[in-house]
């Protein structure tokens, strides 16, 4: 039997510590995070290998084995976190801070938290000795927060074996959210991510001396084919899937707020049903392929017309975009000749889980379990993850976590003052543990 209350305790602890080991990336050092997770794993018996993509850029597999007759679980999670600018912070974001009921720091929600229930859950299962049908796969990786090089992808490319055998992957940013607008908790799965392509616009010109100006420089050019860029609209495009999970939120919202989410192609139509609609930054994103304007570049010099001037954009494609079409609607759209629109990085093609296999099932219950009377519903991520990765080598990747978030504790993801409470720590921990004895369980 496992001692659940016990469980709770060593989660909370081994967050805590595993919140001091700073992991920022850059420069990530996720080396001193896989030190701390072997350590832990052995003092169980459990065994770990680890592969360094560069030096200090390390991530860590152990695993639990099933009998083989079904296919295995990969619990995977990221070491690195993101720059925690202590200026905006009232505790040490490395400092493991335990104040009101809520453990702080950087990673204490994106995701070392999560990494901590898949640990916490591992070291429940083998203490038990519960025998299992799949594989439990502990996955950590580096480098997430940066495109996944030298973790995620580095693992993919070069150590395809540590996912044999797998069905499924689980990992991060799905959570059982409660807002003042919803009725009741909305507990979403993620089941694809939007992913980027990375486009660059080059203008070209003659250059000259600042004193003398006309109309068609570089940088004038560069800065109407913006402009052109920013006013067009590209047609949203809403996803069966999206469509899904807007049907379920529109159950939860008082009144008539959710009126027209039921049909969003038909309401969007309705151009002011459409402004509201997308005056929410986050679903305007769920809906549409986004443009970002995020690194501009002319002159070295304020008294030189430059002959060159380039911006970058951050564009995120939607499940089914085609990043050919996209760059030949912005090369349509900004019509200048002197304007080259190209794609700078091999483009990430957008993948999709779906949200009726037995793991999703699991998962479902589980959020149920946690929070009675929640809705579950699939969710497309407009940020990316890990997950991407693991889809492309086969396996069906969803994000999944119990923690029951309100909506000031979401805006603290990559914010300032990242925590979590200690009773989510301690109720995510059985309920992860108890999930994967359903699924994976003999
Ligand atoms: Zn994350």
């Amino acid at each position: 039997m496992i001692d659940w209350v016990a469980l709770g305790d060593e989660t909370v602890d081994l967050l805590r510590r595993y919140l001091m080991i700073d992991t920022t990336n850059p420069p990530g050092n996720e080396i001193a995070g896989v030190r701390f997770l072997a350590e832990v794993l052995a003092r169980d018996g459990i065994e770990s290998e680890t592969i360094e993509a560069a030096p200090g850029r390390a991530s860590l597999r152990a695993k639990l084995a099933g009998d083989g007759s079904l296919g295995g679980i990969v619990l995977h999670h990221h070491i690195d976190v993101v720059y925690a600018d202590r200026r905006y912070w009232t505790v040490d974001p490395f400092g493991g801070a335990i104040a009101d009921g809520y453990l702080y720091g950087r990673g204490a929600i994106d995701m070392k938290s999560t990494g901590i229930l898949h640990l916490a859950a591992l070291l429940a299962l083998k203490r038990a000795r519960v025998p299992l049908k799949r594989d439990l796969v502990f996955l950590a990786t580096a480098d997430e927060e940066a495109g996944s090089e030298y973790g995620a992808q580095f693992i993919a490319d070069r150590r395809r074996d540590w996912l044999a055998g797998a069905e499924y992957a689980i990992s991060e940013l799905a959570v059982i959210q409660t807002h003042s607008s919803l009725k009741a908790p909305l507990g979403a799965i993620v089941i694809s991510e939007k992913t980027g392509l990375a486009l660059v616009l080059t203008a070209r010109g003659e250059p000259g001396h600042g004193s003398m100006p006309w109309p068609d420089t570089a940088p004038n050019r560069l800065v109407r084919a913006l402009n052109r860029l920013l006013e067009a609209e590209r047609p949203p495009r809403v996803l069966p899937e999206v469509q899904e999970f807007f049907t379920r939120v529109a159950g939860l919202m008082w009144g008539e707020s959710g009126a027209g989410y039921d049909d969003l192609d038909r309401s969007l139509r309705d151009p002011e049903f459409r402004a509201r609609f997308l005056s929410n930054r986050q679903y305007a994103a769920m809906v549409r392929t986004t443009f970002a304007v995020t690194m501009l570049r002319g002159s070295e010099k304020s008294n030189v017309i430059p002959p060159e001037a380039t911006a970058q954009l951050d564009c995120r494609m939607l499940a089914g975009d085609d990043p050919e079409e996209i760059a030949a609607w912005v090369r349509g759209v900004i019509a200048d000749e002197h304007v080259q629109v190209s794609i700078a990085r091999e483009p990430k093609i957008p993948n999709l889980s779906p949200p009726d296999t037995e793991l999703y099932k699991a998962m479902a219950d589980a959020l149920r379990r946690r929070a009675p009377g929640v809705v579950v519903a699939p969710m497309i991520l407009v940020a990316f993850t890990d997950n991407w990765v693991f889809r492309r080598c086969g396996l069906h990747g969803y994000g999944f976590s119990p923690f029951i978030v309100d909506e000031a504790e979401v805006q603290r993801i990559h914010g300032n003052d990242e925590r979590i409470s200690l009773e989510n720590l301690r109720e995510s921990a059985r309920v992860y543990t108890e999930m994967l004895m359903k699924v994976a369980g003999a």
